[in-house]
């Protein structure tokens, strides 16, 4: 049996301080494999626990199958955990730890035949009789999995399982689990700071920061339409282009996005997506570019809907199939704040704001740090402006995008992929076509409006 879950603005407060997680709605289908997805610190595990119950709910809903379940002890709730640090008894044989569950469960019972079966469906059956002292981390891993299914679960919650493992061998085992929990058919939850993992396991996608859900959505949608900058940053190899902007609508003669040194003319007749824009007229907005939105081709060779740019080569990371191009094309990357960091101290900012600091970086507190400088140089951006994520709140009123104290020195401001083989002068320029059907736009607060949000009210395409 595989239960649907249901949790409704579930928040947790440790003591006094700021809640770990923050207003949280989400509905899980039976059989469904949820990714919580979010960097160090946004509250995934805190999440998991909660449906676990090995975490108090400080408010909101919790539902299994329909029915609450807050008040529900953990073994009530028939759910197995898998962590990243497979707690396994070292004491004890594979086998043993395996049909460890079982014993508890039903003593007194042979469970030979279940614990052979699942090690078998885990490609350990040939381990069984060693202790875990004697595997592989990868190994280990499967004896933990085991540990979890074979009790046949009716829900799964995965903590960073595959963390402890080199690259080689995580890819090996995360599609086991994708093929293994499919096969099941059981409720799945798995918690990672992984995006290329949270994208190859999901049906769907959640993504948190600092406590709150920014968006749940299949892989493909939250790649192809995040709902803001902070997922449209968190989300593809390597990172979108985050470029500050100022919308130009004249009214006479062609809208124009200004990047600064150079312009993006929007192609006339100006389509839904872009007419929406009008309105950002002379306010700052951050443009988006994925890295495969932009070529470097020459203005002749466009196809419809590419404008032309041009750009000086800073640096090229050959990766073998492809290359990526760092490009200067003078215009001032806009910096997302929390997006590797632990979840920002809110009310730090706030003082540092007041007294005039730069809130640069999100960090636990304490403004610009060591490594965050040592980032910025070893990447060339000394910090653009700064995008704020939260709703305008009404005893605040800062300007959305801030402007650091120190001046900007970036140098790559754009990359772009192209073909292994392209030769490429550092310090020369280069031609390069915009496809504007691959550009996003984001207000102030980060939001996307461009491509046009789903649920704008009044406005009829
Ligand atoms: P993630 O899984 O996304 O890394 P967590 O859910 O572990 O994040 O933690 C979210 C926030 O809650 C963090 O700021 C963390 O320090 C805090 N936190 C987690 N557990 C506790 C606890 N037992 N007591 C106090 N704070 C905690």
């Amino acid at each position: 049996m595989t239960r649907a879950i249901s949790l409704h603005n579930v928040s947790k407060a440790y003591g006094r301080s700021q809640r770990a997680v923050d207003r949280f709605s989400l509905s899980i289908d039976p059989g469904e494999f949820v990714v919580l997805l979010g960097p160090s610190g946004c509250g995934k595990s805190t999440v998991l626990r909660m449906i676990a119950g090995l975490e108090e709910i400080t408010e909101g809903e919790l539902l299994l199958d329909g029915e609450p379940a807050n008040h529900l002890a953990p073994r009530e709730r028939g759910m197995a955990m898998v962590f990243q640090n497979f707690a396994l008894y070292p004491t004890m044989t594979n086998r043993a730890n395996i049909g460890f569950p079982l014993k508890l469960e039903s003593p007194g019972q042979d469970h030979t035949a279940r614990v052979e079966n699942t090690a078998r469906m885990l490609g350990i059956d040939s381990v069984l009789d060693r202790y875990p002292g004697q595997l592989s981390g990868g190994e280990r891993q499967r004896v933990a999995m085991g540990r979890a299914i074979s009790r046949r679960p009716s829900v799964f919650l995965m903590d960073e399982p595959l963390s402890n493992l080199d690259a080689k061998l995580r890819n090996h085992l995360r599609a086991e689990i994708s093929q293994l929990t499919r096969e099941l058919g059981v409720t799945t939850v798995y918690v990672t700071h992984d995006q290329a993992e949270a994208m190859s396991l999901g049906d769907r996608v959640a993504v948190m920061r600092g406590g709150r859900l920014q968006q749940v959505s299949p892989p493909r949608e939250v790649y192809a339409l995040p709902e803001n900058v902070f997922v449209a940053a968190f989300i593809g190899t390597p990172r979108i282009n985050l470029l500050q902007a100022v919308v130009h609508a004249p009214l006479e003669g062609r809208m124009s996005i200004d990047l600064g040194r150079q312009r993006l003319p929007l192609p006339e007749p100006l389509s839904p997506d872009h007419q929406l824009l009008r309105i950002q007229q002379g306010r700052q907005i951050i443009v988006g570019l994925r890295s495969e939105a932009a070529r470097i081709a020459a203005p002749s060779q466009a196809r419809p809907g590419e404008v032309a740019l041009s750009g000086i080569v800073e640096h090229v990371e050959y990766q073998g199939h492809e290359a990526l191009v760092h490009l200067n094309t003078g215009s001032q990357p806009a910096v997302v704040p929390d997006l590797e960091s632990a979840r920002p101290d809110r009310a730090a900012q706030r003082r540092r704001r007041a007294a005039g600091g730069s809130g640069i970086g999100g960090g636990s507190g304490g403004g610009v740090g060591v490594l965050e400088r040592l980032r910025e140089r070893a990447t060339g951006h000394i910090s653009g402006r700064v995008v704020a994520l939260d709703e305008p709140e009404p005893d605040r009123g800062h300007p959305a995008i801030r402007t650091p104290d120190r001046p900007a020195i970036t140098a790559s401001d754009l990359v772009v992929r192209t073909g292994p083989d392209m030769r490429l002068r550092i310090g020369g320029q280069v031609p390069l076509l915009v496809d504007l059907a691959h550009l996003y736009v984001f207000d102030h607060y980060g939001r996307r409006i461009c491509p046009l949000p789903k649920d704008i009210p009044g406005f009829d395409v």
